[in-house]
């Protein structure tokens, strides 16, 4: 394996300070690039939000591959995640504590070798999360049809590729169509109330690419706090809300790695290792 040879110094520095770093792939090329070379290179909603809180943080994780320790927060919102999705994917799945609770230990035994990051109490609190979600969740099928779960899209925006994946897209009994985002974050959020909180509005240009027509509506699923945020779409605020995308994206495309720091580096992998975080 051969890497540029700034990339070794960065490494070697970085290495002094830290010990070994965990490099995934080398990656010859590196801008916004993907996987597989021969494939189209596909940006994502979370590369660029990376980029937008950071441009050095997107650097290290995304075009070095460099990785940070696990990190609490990331895998508490993948467990909860991956709950609610094998409940709602079959609709046959009885939705009650009890099938709740046996599918919690399913996912808890299938992630077995990531649990030591997690203590006793964040479990016990996912649960009690998930107990308060299940209620509002049975309540919000006897109205409504989950479509698609965990939908993949791909689109363009930008002029540049994008790959995501949609949580979940529900359809009321009135026939509007609302993509929904599940989080675990500990503060409600609005869709749309800021770049960082674009991703939505982002799929919604996504939906129209791929179904000709804008979702009516989008919603953050705040399982942590019990509380669901929602917002009617139009045109405009589309238009808007990726309008303020366009700059951050050309700036990534254009090969910018200045570091941002702010309040996020608190939750920054690198925090460790930056010499510029706040
Ligand atoms: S610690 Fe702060 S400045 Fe450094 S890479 Fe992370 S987010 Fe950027």
């Amino acid at each position: 394996m051969s890497f540029k040879p700034e990339m070794k110094n960065l490494l070697n520095t970085i290495e002094t300070l830290v010990g070994g770093i965990s490099l995934l792939e080398s990656e010859k090329n590196y801008p916004i690039q993907d996987e597989d070379q021969n494939e189209v290179p596909k940006l994502s909603w979370s590369k660029l939000n990376s980029f937008m809180s950071c441009p050095l943080k997107y650097h290290w994780a995304h075009e070095l591959k460099l990785k940070g320790p696990p990190s609490k927060p990331l895998k508490v919102g993948i467990l909860v995640h991956e709950v609610i999705e094998n409940l709602t994917r079959h609709p046959s799945k009885s939705l009650n504590n009890e099938s709740l609770r046996k599918e919690f230990e399913q996912v808890l035994l299938s992630n077995v070798n990531q649990l030591p990051i997690l203590a006793n109490e964040d479990i016990e609190a996912m649960l009690i999360w998930l107990s308060n979600w299940i209620k509002r969740e049975i309540e919000l099928q006897q109205s409504t049809e989950i479509t698609h779960i965990e939908e993949k899209i791909d689109f363009e925006f930008g002029e540049v590729f994008f790959t995501g994946k949609i949580d979940r897209v529900e359809r009321d009994s009135t026939g509007s169509v609302t993509l929904v985002d599940f989080k675990t974050s500990k503060k409600a959020s609005k869709p749309g109330s800021s770049p960082s909180n674009a991703q939505l509005i982002l799929y919604d240009h996504a939906w129209s690419q791929i179904h000709g027509t804008l979702p009516d509506y989008v919603a953050y699923d705040f399982v942590r706090i019990n509380e669901r945020v929602t917002i009617e779409i139009n045109p405009t605020i589309v238009q808007r809300e990726l309008s303020n995308l366009l700059g951050p994206l050309s700036n990534l495309i254009s090969g910018d790695t200045d570091s941002n720091p702010g309040f996020h580096c608190s939750w920054c992998d690198f925090k460790s290792i930056c010499p510029d975080k706040k």
